[in-house]
């Protein structure tokens, strides 16, 4: 209690307003009180859209919650503000930032990444063991980097009046990944396999496995065989997606850039019929001006499965 009323009165600016207070003594309360973990596995999109702002979509993100902990795939822009919302509203609380540890991501492209300087940046007093990373080596130089930006906020709020007890401040462990099973602790097996995102190399999707659900996690990539031989038999194909209706609207070299980049709907349709998966969901969707029912009528009409056009923290 002594330390909720000391973090109320001292808490950042940001954090001052009635409503932030409000999320301050949320957050304390659960720390103190954790419901029994959840040995059912939910998969929540904390973003499903790509580098092209929009209002309704933060960033792609895809988090599994199983055993009480929260594995997030990639971290895309507004991504933190939704789990936020996930905690909060959705009571899915091992999505409250400094109960997110474990963090993987598929490629380095900053679609993918954004949002990681705001989960360190968040709560960062709250003493949370340092987050585990997992991804390609580049992620060193990320992490490097983000140390950087942060240290004069870190030495000026180090150096005033706030009650924080702890001189090294929490920040990451980078784990370089290669193909194959990257983690394996509390009943989740995670395998990372590469796919084909044009020249960047490499790029990864991965194949969640916990005892009730198999996932797989398409990454960023054009028609690629590894997803299909990963995704037989899982119970959620998660593809991105790009619209043939929109793409043939751009300019040739942009098409022939999306082609090698990035998979069109029937490319996923095709990928779905040979992987057969239980369900379907489409994410980072490159719409191009087309609209959500054409590009899910785009893939319908060529795949006979269950699919779905995923919304921000929708739940499967
Ligand atoms: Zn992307
Ligand atoms: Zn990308």
């Amino acid at each position: 209690m002594t330390r909720f009323i000391i973090t109320t009165f001292l808490c950042f600016g940001i954090l001052c307003s009635a409503q932030g207070m409000e999320g301050a003594a949320a957050e304390l309360k659960k720390v103190d009180t954790p419901k029994p973990a959840s040995q059912k596995t939910r998969v929540v999109m904390l973003g499903t859209g790509t580098p092209v702002p929009d209002p309704a979509r933060a960033g792609p993100s895809v988090a599994v919650i199983y055993g009480g902990q929260s594995y997030v795939f990639d971290l895309g822009a507004g991504t933190v503000r939704n789990a936020v919302i996930a905690s909060q509203k959705l009571g899915i609380e091992e999505l409250f930032p400094t109960r997110i540890k474990h963090l993987f991501f598929t490629h380095i492209h900053s679609d993918h990444t954004a949002d990681l300087s705001e989960l360190v940046q968040t709560l960062w007093f709250r003493e949370q063991p340092n987050i585990q990373l997992y991804g390609p080596k580049e992620f060193q130089t990320i992490v490097d980097g983000l140390r950087l930006m942060v240290s004069p906020d870190v030495e000026a709020r180090m150096k005033s009046i706030q009650p924080v007890k702890r001189k090294e401040r929490s920040f990451i462990d980078v784990h370089v990944i290669r193909p194959g099973l990257v983690f394996d602790q509390n009943g989740v097996k995670i395998s990372a396999f590469l796919v084909d995102h044009g020249d960047l190399v490499p790029s990864y999707g991965y194949k969640i496995v916990t005892p009730d659900k198999t996932i797989v996690l398409s990454g960023d990539t054009t028609y690629n065989e590894n997803v299909i031989e990963q995704a037989k038999g899982a119970d959620i194909l998660l593809h991105e997606v790009m619209s043939e209706e929109g793409l043939s609207r751009l300019s040739e070299g942009w098409q022939k850039y999306h082609h090698a980049y990035h998979s069109t709907s029937g490319q996923v349709a095709k990928v779905a019929s040979m992987a057969k998966p239980k369900l379907l969901v489409l994410y980072h969707v490159l719409f191009f001006g087309a609209s959500e029912n054409s590009v899910l009528q785009e893939v319908k009409s060529r795949y006979s499965g269950t699919v779905v056009l995923a919304k921000d923290l929708d739940e499967f």
